[in-house]
C-alpha cells in the first residue's frame, strides 16, 4: 500500500509530525538524509501506525500515492533549497510539496513561484507548539494554492490542534501566506514574552516578592482573562527551584536573552511595510540589550533611584494594577502584530482572513490563549477593523485599564525598572488617540533644511516656505 504522505527530515520535529499523522491512521512515508534518524523512528515508535520507511529520494517518492504529498522538515534556509532540488525532478505535475520548518517568507515566495513553473505544488507551513506540539496537536498555517489545500488540508486538519473540535488550521493564502503569518505569530510572542517578563520585574522590583510567590500571583491571572500556555508555564518557571542550590531556578539562569531569529525578521518586514509594531521590536531589542554585557557592565555604575519599595495601599493595589497594564500592553501588542498581517496581506494580495489567524492561534501554538477567541470574534464582527483597539470589547477593556496602566508606569519610572514594553505600549496608544502629534513640527523640521515640503491642514496641495527670506509659503502644485 502507498503511504498518503511522507515526510523527510527526521529530527525532533519531523520525526513527531510523522508520528502525529500516523497515529491519526495515515500510511506515513519516511525519509532523512541519515538513515539513522529514519530507523530509530521505526524501531521505537514504529507500533504507533503505519510507516514505509525508505532510503533513498527514488524510493520515498515512489512509495507515495497520487498527488504525492511530501513533507520537508528539515533546517530552515540552504538545506530546504538542496532538499527541494533533490525531490522536484522525481515528482509528477500535480505534486504537493510541503515546507513545514520556519521559513521566511520571501524565500516560500521565491521557491513558490519556481515549483509552479514546473508544474508543483509548493506549501510553505507555518507550524507552531514545538516537538510537543507538533506530536499532539500544533497550530498549523499554510499557504500555497487554494487547490492544493483541497487535497492536503484535511490531513493537516486531522493532526492539528482542536479548540471546540474546531482544527487549529486553516488555508491563509496564497504563496508565502502561512509562513509570513507564522513570523507575525512569533513576533507576538516575543512580545507576549517580554510583557509577561516585566511584570515579574515589577512585582519584583516595587513589591520585593519571591518569584515562588510571584508564581502565585501568575496561577491566579492564569484563571481570568489573561488565562494563557505562556502565562501558565511562567508560573512553573517562577515556582521551580534549582536542585543543585536550593535557589529560585530564575535566580541561577543567565540573563541574556537567545533568538533564533524570527523575531528580527518580523521587525525587520515591520520596517519594510511601514506598520509601527513597536511593542515587537521593543521585545526583540531588549534581547539584543541582554546579551550586550560589555555595555551593561560598562554602564552598571550609573546613577539610579533608590527603590524604596511600595507599601500600604498602594503596595496592596499594585499586583491588581500590573495585571491591568500587562492586559492593556498586550491588546496593543496583538493589535500591532494583526495590523502587520493586514499590511502583508495588503501588499502581497493575499486577502487573509483575520478572524481565521485568530481563530487557529486558540490551540496548539505557544500564543495559544482565551483572549485570541476575543480577537477572532472581533474580525469576525468587523473584518476591516482598523485596529483592535477600537473594537468593542477591546476598546472598553482597555479604557479601564489605563489608569492602572499609567500608575504601573510611573512606579517603573520611580523606581527605575525598565519597562520598555509596557511604556512602547503605552505610548502607541497615546499616540494613536492624540488629536495632534508632534509630526506637525518633524514636518516644518524637514522643509526648513532639505525643503521636503508639507501639506496643510486648512488648504489643499503641498506647499514650501522659503526660511532664508520669509516665513511666507507658496503653493507648488
Ligand atoms: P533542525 O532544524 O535541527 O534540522 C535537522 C534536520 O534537518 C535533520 O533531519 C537533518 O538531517 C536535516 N538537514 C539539515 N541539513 C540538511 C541538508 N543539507 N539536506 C538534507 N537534510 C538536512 O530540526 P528541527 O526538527 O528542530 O526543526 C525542523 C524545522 O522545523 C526547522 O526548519 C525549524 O526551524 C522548524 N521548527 C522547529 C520548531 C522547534 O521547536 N524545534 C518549531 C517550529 C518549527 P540529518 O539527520 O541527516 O542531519
Amino acid at each position: 500500500d502507498k503511504a498518503s504522505i511522507g515526510v523527510t527530515g527526521l529530527a525532533v520535529m519531523g520525526r513527531n509530525l510523522a508520528r502525529n499523522l500516523a497515529r491519526h491512521g495515515h500510511t506515513v512515508a519516511l525519509h532523512n538524509r541519515s538513515e539513522q534518524r529514519t530507523r530509530d523512528l521505526v524501531e521505537r515508535f514504529g507500533a504507533e501506525g503505519t510507516f514505509v520507511p525508505t532510503y533513498s529520494a527514488r524510493d520515498f517518492v515512489a512509495a507515495l500515492e497520487r498527488p504525492r504529498k511530501l513533507v520537508i522538515m528539515v533546517k530552515a534556509g540552504a538545506p530546504t533549497d538542496a532538499v527541494i532540488e533533490e525531490f522536484a525532478p522525481l515528482l509528477d505535475e500535480g505534486d504537493i510539496i510541503v515546507d513545514a520548518g520556519n521559513a521566511h517568507f520571501a524565500d516560500t515566495r521565491r521557491r513558490e513561484a519556481e515549483l509552479r513553473d514546473r508544474g508543483l505544488h509548493f506549501v510553505g507551513t507555518g507550524v507552531s507548539g514545538g516537538e510537543e506540539g507538533a506530536l499532539h496537536g500544533p497550530s498549523i498555517m499554510p499557504g500555497g494554492s487554494p487547490e492544493s489545500y483541497d487535497t492536503l488540508g484535511p490531513l493537516l486538519e486531522d493532526i492539528a490542534a482542536k479548540v471546540d473540535g474546531t482544527p487549529c488550521c486553516a488555508h491563509i493564502g496564497p504563496d508565502g501566506a502561512g509562513h509570513f503569518v507564522k513570523m507575525v505569530h512569533n513576533g507576538i510572542e516575543y512580545a507576549d514574552m517580554q510583557l509577561i517578563a516585566e511584570s515579574f520585574d515589577l512585582l519584583r522590583g516595587a513589591l520585593g516578592l519571591e518569584p515562588a510567590r510571584i508564581a502565585e500571583v501568575f496561577r491566579t491571572w492564569n484563571t481570568g482573562r489573561l488565562e494563557s500556555y505562556l502565562i501558565e508555564i511562567t508560573a512553573e518557571v517562577l515556582a521551580h527551584t534549582d536542585a543543585a542550590t536550593g535557589t529560585p531556578f530564575v535566580d541561577v539562569v543567565a540573563d541574556q536573552a537567545e533568538q533564533k531569529g524570527t523575531g528580527r525578521w518580523t521587525v525587520q518586514v515591520g520596517l519594510d511595510l511601514g506598520v509601527p509594531i513597536t511593542g515587537i521590536a521593543e521585545a526583540t531589542f531588549a534581547r539584543s540589550l541582554s546579551g550586550h554585557t560589555e555595555l551593561r557592565s560598562a554602564a552598571r555604575g550609573l546613577a539610579g533611584p533608590t527603590r524604596a519599595p511600595l507599601t500600604g495601599a498602594a503596595a496592596e493595589r499594585f499586583a491588581d494594577d500590573v495585571e491591568q497594564a500587562l492586559y492593556a500592553s498586550k491588546v496593543v501588542a496583538y493589535a500591532q502584530g494583526f495590523n502587520q498581517i493586514q499590511a502583508g496581506s495588503a501588499e502581497f494580495g493575499w486577502d487573509i482572513d483575520l478572524g481565521a489567524v485568530a481563530a487557529i492561534w486558540r490551540g496548539g501554538c505557544i500564543i495559544r490563549a482565551r483572549f485570541l477567541d476575543d480577537i477572532r470574534a472581533a474580525f469576525r464582527a468587523e473584518p476591516d477593523l482598523p485596529t483592535l483597539l477600537t473594537s468593542g470589547e477591546f476598546r472598553g477593556a482597555v479604557e479601564d485599564a489605563q489608569d492602572a496602566w499609567r500608575s504601573v508606569l510611573s512606579t517603573a519610572v520611580r523606581l527605575g525598572i525598565p519597562t520598555p514594553g509596557f511604556s512602547t505600549a503605552l505610548a502607541y496608544y497615546d499616540a494613536l488617540r492624540a488629536e495632534r502629534l508632534p509630526a506637525a513640527l518633524v514636518q516644518g523640521q524637514r522643509d526648513y533644511f532639505g525643503a521636503h515640503t508639507y501639506r496643510r491642514v486648512d488648504r489643499e496641495g503641498t506647499f514650501h516656505t522659503e526660511w532664508a527670506t520669509e516665513g511666507r509659503p507658496e503653493q507648488l502644485a
